[in-house]
């Protein structure tokens, strides 16, 4: 605003300054060509009067002279002529007052500025007259002595020619003033003429330059009306902006302007509005009524050294309502500035930030409460964490927990005593490096990159059992449930361990005399069953062959019958473990009941298990058994087919059996091939 101020000032100032230069200019010029032309006119007059004066003054006098000259020889032809006395003393009166006449025109004459001409000419009528006047004498001497004949003679002989020489002369002196006079009239003319070029010539000059000062005139008021109009544009664009913003700040914002000492001399009525006092109840008023004393006087203090300082002052004031109530706004003063740089008013802007406040103070509650339930919940938690530290401490279990990329963050005691290592060892390695690989173990491993992106995975929320290996290299059983727990993005697992060799052992132990023949150790007809179906299903997916050979002891009554039952036990004891250990590794030797036998054999086909069958026989054959010394068996043998199941299998080989004893015993019976 200040700025196009100041440009329309100057273009005010330089559109002056140019009109005021044209006009002087011009002014100047009018009034040299003027007193140029007055100076020509004024030379001109004089020179004119001068001519005319003195030229027409000569003129005159010469011509007054020749008129005297003349009458005076009219007068003294009638002196001479007349016989009257009387008329001839006055005619002699008139004479000499002629004379006189002519002598004073002439005296005057003399006295004119004449030039040597005119001067030569009054000489020699001067000598001329000096030549008359004697004559004249003569003829009035005459005249009066009454010799009239002689004054006639003497008149006419002499004095007239003398006078006409006088009067010639005197023409020739009017003839020439008269031509010097047209000469000086042509010379002035000429003058005239000159003058009037000249002034014809400063005129025409002077109508250029005022043409060209008027052109360079209009140009730099061209330029001005140029630029006042782009100003009186960009005011017009200022002013609309201001209305705008002055609408947009009474529309929005509490303004006030105050003087130096602070008194009220606007507001607007938003203003009024927020603080409830009428307008004309505020204007004059100090901005102290507004004081809410929220704000220590050094606040204040610190504003007014901001503000009168000419700096623009921000801050968030809580002013006071008429009703008393508070209002908080947030405020900006900026202080106008006169052209020494002191403020002469301030300006408020403010905005209503009530509800802000509120809010502040209501998140400020919320922060407060927020932090106290904190501290409440980190004691709870301390609390807790030290119970965690003294359950997880002096549990039995092992408590171990591992981070999302699989490493172990947590290991307590009884971790150490199951594992055999110490926490410090263990931290930060992989739950493989306790683990005996395996199939479950490479299977819970696998299931970990799962559990990594979902928190599931199939060993979740189970018990599983796995074998692991401690530091000392013994393997020991244990059962590990996994948990899964999210801690920010990731997913921990923790796992409770415990070592159940122990249990494992026991249930091995229980296992192997569920499927063991308690009098024989062989398996029993369950643990048969089992194995038979087992490699039943092997052989038919993989077409590997299978044979079954069972065998029966020849006449076992009679030993019963002779020597008891328990003779017979031990007889049964003995040759199950005369069979075992002619068995191969992989054969699944059972007790099917009474002293009836069955040796499953996988991998074996007929080609095989009949010699494996006769080995069998002659082992049993060639034993010496003690009491008894010797006795034989009977062996049905029965290779699978695909039609077979477990059942037709057993029966197959059973009828070779059966066969075998029809056949005589002590002998290997091969079963018909099924189908
Ligand atoms: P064969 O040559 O025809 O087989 O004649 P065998 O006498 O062996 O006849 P069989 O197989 O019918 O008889 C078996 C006998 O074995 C009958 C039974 O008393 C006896 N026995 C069955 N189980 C036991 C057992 O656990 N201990 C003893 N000592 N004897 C048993
Ligand atoms: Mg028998
Ligand atoms: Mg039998």
């Amino acid at each position: 605003m200040k700025a196009i101020t100041g440009a329309d000032n100057s273009a005010v100032k330089r559109s002056g300054r140019i009109i005021r230069t044209g006009f002087i200019a011009v002014m100047a010029l009018i009034a040299g060509i003027s007193l140029l032309a007055v100076l020509a006119l004024q030379q001109s007059k004089l020179a004119l009067d001068k001519i005319a004066h003195n030229d027409q003054l000569a003129m005159e006098l010469a011509s007054r002279m020749l008129q005297a000259a003349r009458e005076r020889s009219i007068v003294l032809y009638r002196i001479v002529t007349t016989e009257d006395p009387f008329e001839r003393d006055a005619l002699m009166l008139r004479f000499d007052e002629l004379g006189t006449r002519f002598s004073m025109a002439r005296t005057r004459l003399r006295m004119l500025e004449l030039d040597a001409r005119a001067r030569a000419l009054l000489e020699e009528q001067g000598r001329q007259i000096a030549e008359t006047v004697p004559r004249q004498r003569e003829v009035l001497d005459l005249a009066v002595s009454e010799r009239r004949e002689d004054a006639t003679r003497h008149l006419v002989e002499k004095a007239l020619p003398a006078q006409d020489a006088v009067m010639a002369t005197l023409n020739g002196l009017l003839a020439h003033q008269a031509s010097e006079s047209q000469r000086k009239a042509r010379e002035l003319w000429k003058m005239q003429g000159l003058a009037a070029w000249l002034l014809a010539a400063i005129g025409a000059a002077a109508t250029l330059l005022a043409a060209f000062i008027a052109r360079h005139v209009r140009l730099g008021m061209d330029g001005l009306v140029g630029e006042i109009s782009a100003s009186t544009r960009n005011l017009e664009e200022v002013n609309r902006q201001l209305q705008f913003q002055k609408l947009a700040t009474d529309q929005h914002n509490i303004v006030s302007i105050a003087d130096i000492h602070g008194n009220i001399t606007y507001v607007n009525d938003r203003f009024c509005e927020i603080s409830q006092y009428r307008r004309e109840e505020l204007l004059g008023r100090n901005h102290r009524i507004l004081k809410s004393g929220v704000h220590p006087d050094g606040f204040y203090a610190e504003m007014w050294d901001a503000i009168a300082g000419g700096r623009i002052w921000h801050g968030e004031i809580c002013n006071r309502k008429k009703d008393g109530n508070r209002y908080w706004v947030s405020t900006t003063i900026a202080p106008f500035l006169d052209d020494a740089g002191q403020p002469y008013q301030y300006v408020s802007v403010r905005t209503d930030i009530s509800d802000i406040k509120e809010a502040q103070q209501i998140l400020q509650r919320g922060r407060d409460e927020l932090e106290r339930l904190v501290q409440e919940r980190t004691l709870e938690l301390a609390e807790r964490e030290s119970v965690l530290h003294n359950i997880t401490h002096f549990a039995h279990d092992a408590v171990i927990m591992l981070d999302p990329a699989g490493r172990i963050t947590f290991w307590n005691p009884a971790a150490e005593g199951i594992f055999g290592y110490p926490a410090d060892e263990i931290l930060g390695r992989s739950l493989e490096a306790v683990l005996v690989p395996g199939r479950q173990a490479n299977a819970c491993l696998r299931d970990f990159a799962e559990f990594q992106q979902s928190g599931k995975g199939a060993f979740m929320g189970n018990a599983i059992e796995l074998m692991a290996r401690r530091k000392d290299g013994v393997e020991v059983f244990v059962e590990i449930s996994l948990s899964a727990v999210k801690i920010k993005d990731g997913w921990h697992a923790v796992g409770i361990a415990r070592d159940i060799t122990v249990r494992k052992q026991a249930e091995q132990r229980l296992e192997l005399l569920a499927a063991t023949d308690p009098l024989t150790g062989a398996s029993n007809r369950r643990r048969f069953g089992e194995a038979l179906r087992v490699e039943i299903a092997r052989s038919r997916r993989y077409g590997v062959p299978l044979s079954l050979i069972v065998l029966d002891v020849d006449h076992f009554k009679r030993i019963n019958d002779s020597l008891g039952h328990p003779a017979g036990d031990r007889v049964l004891v003995e040759l199950a473990k005369l069979i075992a250990g002619n068995v191969r590794e992989m054969d699944v030797f059972a007790r099917l009941g009474g002293e009836e036998f069955a040796i499953l054999a996988p991998n074996c086909d007929a080609n095989c298990a009949r010699p494996f069958a006769e080995k069998l026989r002659r082992v049993v054959e060639a034993h010496a058994f003690p009491d008894i010394g010797r006795l034989t068996c009977s062996f049905g043998l029965a290779e699978y087919r695909d039609a077979d199941d477990p059942d037709t299998l057993i029966e197959r080989a059973d009828d070779a059996l059966y066969r075998a004893k029809d056949e005589g015993r002590n002998r290997v019976v091969m079963a018909a091939p099924a189908g």
